[in-house]
């Protein structure tokens, strides 16, 4: 069957919504059309240290599934543009982006999916959690370190949000919520959509009461429109099926990362006899090498010493690939829609997703590891009064 044309729209016709380091969205605003009402294009952008990874979305469609319960996915369909359509839809939207994004759309080699609009609902909220768990041997999370060196206000852990503990993850949702009106959320992690709409932080209140959301005298404050927010993110968060979601992303996080980065270095070291930088010729896994990957994951995850890989080589390379899997786990957004505002737990199931699944460019390895030590040491050379016990109470049993 051959693919949908999106050349038949205009360009006019798609709104910038938002973007990640990898994609750019756009939602459908145009004439009446069901092919595309509802929908987003989700486009892929240059990378300036990569080349384009080819198969990303096969990746999306075709491993990942097999991680997370299809229910919590994006369906995506292949759409056909061209290089001048992307490059008038370029023009369109540099005013909307935020300044610091210097890359551009890929119109080179046009290729795009179009997705279900997950912000079509009265709110929907983006939260990038990052890192589920502590790190061998540490007491604060990657996500605190890296916030206390950068002088990020935020008191959010991800440890929190994770922690399937209702007090704990509203703790998590209220530092969420107040990082982005503060205007500290610098890592982008929670981001409010109504109707279709980025809020800006100063704007959530009055956008409610304009949509009749809020009554104007009874919610005119800031303070009271985060917790109806909140309250109702929350009641959301703790339903059986979005914990079900978060301890599955959780448990993909810290078994696929595996003792860390600085563990793969020193297994790299004892195969290359440290004759060999860190990373270096390392080749992008295609999806056979990850169809098979999974599969020998998801059989070590069932029964931990039933597939023991011997050969030392492979072995490493069953390592690396790990790896890599975890940090399109940590750098993946959750979705949620939301119907209505309300204290209570809504009676309609939730509807929780997990985007932003793109495979990550094996090349970065060595950067990971400079980062990842950089992080350590900056904070170890913290004085320890400024230091943070992060809780990490993980049991596969919950
Ligand atoms: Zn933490």
């Amino acid at each position: 069957m051959p693919l949908l044309d999106v050349t038949l729209t205009s360009p006019n016709d798609w709104k910038y919504i938002s973007e990640g380091g990898a994609t750019i969205v756009f939602s459908y605003c145009g004439p009446p059309d069901e092919r595309f009402d509802e929908r987003v294009l989700r486009l892929k952008k240059q990378t300036i240290d990569v080349g384009g990874l080819e198969g990303d979305e096969t990746f999306q469609t075709e491993i990942i599934p097999r991680l997370v319960p299809r229910k919590h996915l994006v369906e995506m369909e292949a759409v056909t543009l061209s290089t001048s359509w992307l490059e008038a839809l370029s023009a369109l939207s540099t005013s909307l982006r935020p300044t610091w994004r210097t890359d551009y759309i890929d119109c080179a080699s046009p290729s795009g999916f179009l997705a279900p609009n997950l912000t079509s609902s009265l709110i929907t909220v983006e939260i990038k959690p990052k890192w589920s768990f502590l790190g061998p041997g540490m007491h604060t999370c990657r996500f605190c370190m890296h916030s206390s060196i950068r002088g990020w206000t935020t008191s959010y852990c991800p440890l929190d949000l994770f922690s399937q503990n209702p007090t704990r993850m509203k703790d998590a949702l209220y530092h969420l919520y107040n990082s982005q009106t503060e205007g500290t959320a610098t890592q982008n992690n929670f981001r409010i959509f109504i109707q279709g709409e980025r809020a800006a932080p100063a704007q959530v209140t009055s956008t409610l009461q304009r949509l009749g959301m809020l009554q104007p005298e009874a919610m005119s404050q800031d303070r009271e429109t985060r917790e109806l927010v909140v309250e109702t993110l929350h009641a959301s968060l703790v339903q059986p099926e979005s914990l079900s979601l978060l301890q599955t992303l959780n448990r993909l996080q810290r078994t696929l990362d595996d003792g860390g980065i600085e563990n793969l270095a020193s297994l790299w070291d004892q195969v290359h006899l440290k004759q060999k930088p860190f990373g270096e010729g390392n080749v992008q896994p295609s999806l056979d090498e990850w169809s098979s990957f999974v599969k020998e994951y998801l059989k070590l995850q069932d029964t931990p010493a039933s597939s023991e890989v011997e050969a030392v080589e492979a072995r490493l390379r069953y390592h690396i690939l790990s790896y890599l899997l975890s940090t399109t786990f940590k750098d993946c957004s959750i979705m949620i829609m939301l119907d209505s505002l309300q204290h209570k737990s809504s009676t309609t199931p939730s509807r929780i997703f997990l985007i932003d699944l793109d495979p990550k460019p094996i090349e970065r390895l060595s950067k990971w590891l400079k980062q990842d030590r950089n992080i350590a040491n900056e904070y170890a050379a913290l004085a320890s009064q400024s230091k943070k016990e992060c809780v990490d109470d993980w049991s596969s049993e919950k």
